[in-house]
């Protein structure tokens, strides 16, 4: 699965994934273009720092998000962990994440609009589109915007 990877997609840097896995999933990480903004916005890389489980996404119009992995897993959107309709997802029993399921195995570019994290305990069913990655982005310039203007975000 080797496409001529045009790099207009967001570099993949670090050790967040680990170096080896970087470069088996080049193609698919940096295979991609951003088209689908958030109002524009994309992100034009995307950090791993293993060491600290967390990732730093710098998006296009110069903002940095860094997001823990259990912050992400946490906020996964797939069905399963959290729910659907009136169907509660599994998350919503659960007290405390397992090392396992906050160690970030592989991440994969869903599209152009969004990621999957692979989790080390093989779940890989949440697509994070960066559009809702950037309106729910845990900084605190992002956390007293979203407080000043309520509702704003979608
Ligand atoms: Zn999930
Ligand atoms: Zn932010």
């Amino acid at each position: 699965m080797s496409k001529a990877g045009p790099p207009a997609g967001p570099q993949v840097r670090g050790s967040t994934l680990a170096a080896a896995v970087v470069s088996r999933h080049r193609d698919i990480l940096w295979g991609v273009s951003l088209r689908e903004p958030y109002e524009g916005i994309s992100p034009i890389a995307i950090d791993g720092d293993a060491e600290h489980k967390a990732m730093t996404i710098t998006w296009n119009d110069g903002h940095q998000s860094r997001l823990t992995y259990e912050w992400l897993r946490w906020n996964c959107p797939c069905a399963q962990c959290a729910g659907e309709g009136d169907a509660p997802g599994s998350l919503q029993f659960t007290s405390e994440l397992q090392p396992e399921q906050t160690t970030l195995e592989d991440l994969e570019m869903v599209g152009s609009y969004g990621m999957t994290p692979v989790w080390a305990d093989g779940h890989h069913t949440g697509i994070y589109t960066f559009r809702n990655l950037r309106g729910t982005c845990p900084c605190p310039t992002c956390e007293s915007a979203r407080r000043l203007a309520p509702g704003s975000t979608q």
